[in-house]
């Protein structure tokens, strides 16, 4: 079959999963899940994938919401995976669109399926929980990595709705610092010189933050919420706790931050005479390194659609995408969802159940099959994009070695 031909056929397999699409994607926003309790929705996409004939592996790399799935199970060329996002924000639902991401790439793989026998390759859709960082040990993705599941992988895209329509850009680093302290506790009007109070540990924490606020570089983002302040306003806090998201451009200036903030804790410890610990409670979102290569193949596929690019992302978010861009090449595609409303509020959550988010997340599915057909039948296209990353993570290489 030519290449126009097969590009119709894999939009025309995509339109007709439209209805189930939507299905699934409206149950998933409904019953949101956070990370790593992604049990439905897991379910509901593997269950789509394997009614159509790809081979899942459910429960892997310790995470029970996790999958990888593959069409066909084995292929003599190049896998090209489709990353699915599904998990909800605490509070907030699908206030990020997830059950778009997780239900495109799905739909995407399920599509390109149809026309691969004949083409060269496999396609995968990697199940990825707990992208949201708010949760213990967030980052699946990471998690995966560390497991090996991405050694197969010949390259990697994954769709998010977005403000605007981009392809690649770039995102923070982060960690999730929280901060333990530990008081006496006394009755609080009764002898409160008896009490060590732990509460005061982690507001003078958040006050040397502020402190520190005018001291950073631009574009480093601290915040942070109390999750424990005491138990009862009559006893002095015994134990208090905060948590706080670091964010910063690149790992190297994330460690010197991560010094500076913990200091802050110390220091509050010290003037209050509270006993400190210390915890990372998610795993360590890299920067993006977009693939250059797929971004321009994403941008060709938008343009066929008749969308186009409209910004560069440069926000400062973060993803555990990121680390996926470090280990293949790998790129993100970004499509506007509303005007002018941004992921993690109460309109981006109504937008990601309507009929718009629906029809950009068709958008979304009809770009990365698009770009992974490319990728699987286009001569020396992986090879140009697999080439540019061994160029970045050699000068990579070569930068840890003259710092250290
Ligand atoms: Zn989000
Ligand atoms: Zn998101």
């Amino acid at each position: 079959m030519d290449y126009n031909k097969l590009k119709e056929a894999v939009i025309t397999e995509i339109d007709k999963l439209a209805e189930e699409m939507k299905a699934v994607a409206k149950a998933i926003h409904e019953k949101p899940e956070i990370g790593y309790q992604e049990y439905e929705a897991s379910r509901l996409l593997c269950g789509f994938l394997e009614k159509n004939d790809f081979k899942v592996k459910r429960n892997i790399a310790g995470m029970e919401t996790a999958f990888a799935a593959s069409y066909p199970e084995k292929a003599d060329g190049p896998t090209i995976a489709l990353l699915a996002e599904y998990d909800a924000l605490p509070g907030l639902g699908h206030g990020c669109g997830h059950n778009l991401i997780g239900t495109a790439s799905v739909g995407a793989a399920v599509g390109l399926s149809k026309v691969l026998p004949k083409l060269k390759g496999r396609i995968a859709v990697m199940g990825c929980p707990a992208e949201e960082a708010g949760i213990d040990n967030a980052g699946g993705k990471v998690r995966l990595i560390k497991k090996g599941s991405f050694k197969d992988i010949d390259a990697a895209f994954i769709f998010h709705p977005f403000p605007m329509t981009t392809v690649g850009g770039e995102t923070t680093t982060l960690l999730g610092l929280e901060f333990n302290f530990k008081g006496n506790p006394a009755h609080a009007a009764g002898n409160p010189w008896d009490g060590i109070n732990a509460l005061d540990g982690v507001l003078l924490t958040f006050n040397a933050i502020n402190a520190l606020r005018q001291h950073i570089r631009d574009g480093v983002r601290i915040h942070g919420i109390i999750t424990h302040g005491g138990d009862a306003p009559n006893i002095v806090p015994e134990k208090a706790s905060a948590r706080f998201f670091l964010r910063t451009e690149n790992k190297e200036s994330l460690l010197e931050i991560i010094q500076k903030v913990k200091a802050c804790a110390e220091g509050a410890a010290t003037a209050t005479g509270t006993k400190l610990e210390v915890n990372t409670f998610c795993n360590l979102y890299d920067s993006m390194k977009s693939n250059s290569v797929l971004a321009s193949i994403l941008e060709k596929n938008l343009n066929a659609l008749g969308l186009s690019v409209e910004g560069r992302k440069k926000g400062k978010g973060s993803t555990d995408f990121g680390n996926v861009t470090r280990v293949v090449p790998a790129c993100e595609l970004g499509l506007r969802l509303g005007n002018g409303i941004v992921p993690h509020t109460r309109e981006f959550l109504h937008a990601a159940n309507s009929e718009e988010g629906f029809k950009v997340m068709m958008q979304g599915a009809k770009v990365l099959a698009l770009s992974a057909l490319d990728l699987l039948y286009s001569d020396g296209l992986l090879e140009k994009a697999k080439k540019e990353f061994e160029g970045v993570q050699k000068c990579n290489s070569t930068k840890v070695q003259k710092e250290k």
